[in-house]
């Protein structure tokens, strides 16, 4: 295709725009990977969030929107690849059982062309992937943002409705930051919630001695974006030369050989993403329960095998308590308390610590999970949770 000429889009550049939204809400949640500025690592961290999601057993699409430098066909091993589809459905390559893989690159099937479309067939190109893929049943979609703050992110920001929060990739230099800084004040702008900031390429793992080395000096730019903002530091990725080589390569993370430190600190960033994706959206003004397992009162860090469950049912509007039930929960066999807490009205369960598998089985049931809880009381752990103030730290299940 020229480089000027509209993409092909089956001959529907405007997408419908009922469509895009039945697409959009059949998603679980929608996660933007945004950055101040290319080539800090956004594509990277995309794609190696979509791939452990997979990996944990949720549905993923990875969805490449990034109109000027598409990478993610490279880092997923199909470059050159084409899309396929009907008049109105474009279809998604598979990539695995759990992870289909939609990028702009497959719409114009030469990875080698620049693309120069003028800002209204940029809207146009996003609205139909939006619109038009046709994913089949998510859990999650990654959405690879366009840099910066401008018109592209924008639209990708007001076209994925609800349900949708942004991850914040920087290095740690201060120009990056400041980028990234302007990438918050955007989100707020546009009532996007941030899930979290990634800090890329923050130190180097000596091969010779293993010592850490600070490469930037000590600037860590994302902790302290994170402290000024309010918003928390998912993680830090080390830079590892065996990423570049991987991503060339079409493997991902945990495909390739990298340092166990840099699969650490990948793990590390999923697990403190996990429970920020799994909160169940709730309409504004509605009640809903918590489910809290306990032992003695307090929040029992093993929730197979507590003694109780609270089952505290809170106004969300007024950030109160209105009531706690203890109920007996039947005993601990592979997939009863989630269906149990689900038939008890439970529309969360709040956890010192729990394995993956029993996590997939609660959001099978519509069940939100936050692991990493310390012990308090239900009432305060509640309370906590509703003014986004619970603190959470390691699951007490990640052995
Ligand atoms: P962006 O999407 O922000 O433009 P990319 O994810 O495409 O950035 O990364 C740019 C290049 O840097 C790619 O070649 C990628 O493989 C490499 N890269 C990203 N993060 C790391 C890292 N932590 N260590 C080594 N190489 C990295």
């Amino acid at each position: 295709m020229s480089n000027t000429e509209q993409p092909q889009t089956n001959g529907h550049p405007q997408a419908n725009m009922e469509k895009l939204k039945r697409n959009m809400d059949a998603i679980g949640k929608k996660i933007l990977v945004l950055s101040g500025k290319g080539g800090v690592g956004k594509s990277t961290v995309a794609v190696n969030i979509a791939a452990e999601l997979a990996r944990k057993g949720f549905q993923v699409g990875l969805l490449d929107v990034d109109l000027h430098g598409p990478s993610i066909p490279r880092m997923v091993g199909q470059v050159g690849q084409k899309c396929f589809g009907t008049e109105d459905e474009i279809l998604p390559l598979k990539i695995n059982d759990n992870l289909k893989v939609m990028s702009v690159a497959f719409l114009i099937g030469d990875d080698t062309q620049a693309t120069i479309w003028r800002g209204p067939m940029k809207y146009a190109v996003i609205q139909k992937m939006l619109a038009d893929t046709a994913w089949g049943e998510l859990d999650y979609l990654v959405i690879d943002a366009p840099p910066g703050t401008g018109d592209e992110p924008l639209s990708i920001a007001q076209l994925t409705g609800v349900n949708a929060g942004a991850v914040l990739v920087t290095t740690p230099q201060q120009v990056a930051v400041e980028d990234v800084h302007r990438c918050v004040t955007f989100c707020q702008q546009v009532m996007l919630p941030v899930w979290g900031i990634v800090e890329n390429m923050s130190s180097l793992y000596c091969p010779q001695c293993d010592k850490e080395i600070k490469i930037f000096g000590s600037h860590a730019g994302g902790q302290k974006l994170a402290e000024a903002t309010g918003l928390d530091l998912l993680g830090q990725l080390p830079i590892d030369p065996e990423i570049a080589d991987g991503a060339d390569a079409g493997q991902t993370i945990a495909e390739c050989s990298v340092s166990a430190h840099t699969h650490q600190h990948m793990d590390r960033i999923i697990s403190n993403l996990m429970p920020k994706i799994q909160t169940q959206t709730k309409p504004k003004g509605s009640t809903m329960k918590i489910a809290i397992p306990t032992a003695d009162g307090q929040l029992c860090m093993h929730f197979g095998h507590c003694e109780q469950f609270a089952f505290v049912t809170v106004d969300e509007e007024n950030k109160t308590v209105t009531n706690v039930e203890m109920l007996t929960p039947p005993p601990h066999e592979p997939g009863v308390l989630p269906k149990w807490v689900a038939d008890n009205g439970g529309n969360m369960v709040i956890a010192g610590g729990m394995g993956q598998r029993a996590q997939q089985l609660f959001n099978q049931n519509q069940v939100g999970v936050v692991v990493g809880a310390a012990p308090d009381s239900p009432e305060n752990l509640a309370i906590a949770y509703m003014n986004d103030a619970l603190q959470t730290g390691q699951n007490a299940c990640d052995h």
